[in-house]
């Protein structure tokens, strides 16, 4: 007999058809004499409606309130899970997150989880009960009600499981698990069996987002192996864990391409001592992130000056403009330079850390479609450069056949 943490998202519990659905696999676990605490997110679509009816009142809505608000949808699926699972004579209970002994620390609409004390689960558990959390929120020790930031459910779903110590996690979602490259724009993209958790990492925040990157940190920390797989079939998902030696032998796991990049030059940056902390704590106070930074120092007659360029998600790019646009009599740059035509490609893999060559492989590959790199950045297990926008898919296609096949 297991004990079985499932978590499924707002697409798998979408409407009611959907939600018996889940229901029915959630029986066939729980009939075969494991015990199973199930994890909902609020339909699809209920959070992001329950955000504009606040926002429809006052544009900067009380994080208090905005909690006590979305917190609902949660509530409503937990119910309706709970009844389609009477409907089939599963004996299940509804639990919000307080009750399930979820205590958070008190940051309205993005709370941490302090502490799980289960005890209400183990009961309803050990009643012969499957027991529905509700994702995504928590309390206080002082009885506020508390969420978890946006796809907050994976991460309660991660945390129960590390709480209770389940034998097994199971993140359904829409897609069937994690793939080398988008299917959208790489045809012959492959599922993977497995993948570690700094390679998730690594490809969520390059846009694959298949689970809030919180809830993957959370399970490195503390070792919970979990699957993603899709509610709408029973094909088996992908395995995510710790690196193992075999994972080594692959050099690329996964290839990316994010749209949603901005480029931001500061032309003429005088060449001296505090000028791109200047810069960048500005851009830091006005939350925006940087991800990449180039820097160009000029070597031309004059007072030395540098070309320093960044980029930004594009949606805050304007922002960033205005930030920048605020320096300039400060740091007397000669001119800002925008550009938002560009992608960023990126190749993950730990691999990486033991093969030598792989930039050089990934530059030849692009030089051979004639794509132009613009910016370059590394880490231990990944590589990404710029380009021009319009040559993305191309670029990509032929990355993943020169890397992965
Ligand atoms: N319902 C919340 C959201 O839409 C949490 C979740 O879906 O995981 O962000
Ligand atoms: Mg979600």
């Amino acid at each position: 007999m297991a004990l079985i943490v499932q978590k499924y998202g707002g697409t798998s519990v979408g409407n009611t058809d959907r939600i018996k659905n889940v229901a029915r696999r959630v029986a066939e676990y729980r009939n075969r004499g494991d015990k199973v605490v199930v994890v909902v997110s609020a339909m699809s679509g209920v959070t992001d409606g329950l955000i504009k009816l606040a926002k429809d009142i006052v544009p900067l809505p009380s994080e208090r309130e905005m909690d006590m608000l979305l917190a609902t949808g949660e509530q409503q699926t937990i119910a309706l899970t709970a009844i389609a699972l009477h409907a089939i004579n599963v004996p299940a209970v509804s639990m919000t997150g307080a009750q399930a002994g979820i205590v958070t620390d008190g940051v309205h609409t993005k709370a941490k989880i302090h502490n799980i004390s289960p005890k209400q689960v183990h009961d309803a558990l050990d009643a012969g009960s499957v027991v529905i959390v509700a994702g995504f929120q928590g309390e206080t020790k002082d009885g506020q009600i508390t969420t978890l930031g946006r796809g907050g459910s994976d991460l309660t779903a991660i945390a129960l499981a590390a709480a209770l110590k389940a034998d097994l996690c199971q993140i359904y979602t829409d897609v069937d698990g994690v793939y080398t490259a988008d299917p959208r724009l790489v045809p012959g993209a492959q599922k993977l069996p497995e993948i570690s958790y700094d390679e998730m990492l690594e490809l969520a925040s390059l846009g694959a987002k298949v689970m809030q990157s919180r809830s993957v940190e959370f399970a490195k920390k503390f070792g919970v192996v979990f699957e993603v797989r899709s509610s709408l079939n029973d094909n088996p998902g992908t395995i995510v864990k710790e690196e193992t030696k075999s994972m080594e032998g692959v050099v690329v796991r996964g290839v990316s391409l994010d749209k949603n990049q901005a480029k931001v030059t500061l032309v003429g940056v005088p060449d001296k001592p505090g000028m791109a902390a200047r810069i960048f704590k500005a851009i830091g106070d006005a939350t925006v992130n940087v991800d990449m930074i180039v820097q160009n120092i000029s070597h031309g007659s004059g007072s030395p000056a540098t070309d320093l360029s960044f980029t930004v998600d594009k949606p805050d790019l304007l922002k960033a403009q205005k930030v920048i646009e605020g320096l300039k009599q400060e740091i007397g740059y000669k001119e800002v330079l925008t550009d938002e035509k560009i992608g960023k490609l990126s190749i993950v893999g730990i691999g990486m850390k033991s093969h030598a060559g792989v930039a050089g492989k990934l530059f030849e590959t692009l030089a051979n479609e004639s794509v132009n790199i613009g910016m370059i950045s590394t880490s231990e297990i990944k590589i990404s450069v710029t380009i021009d926008l319009a040559k993305g898919e191309q670029a990509i296609k032929a990355v993943h056949k020169a890397f992965i096949g």
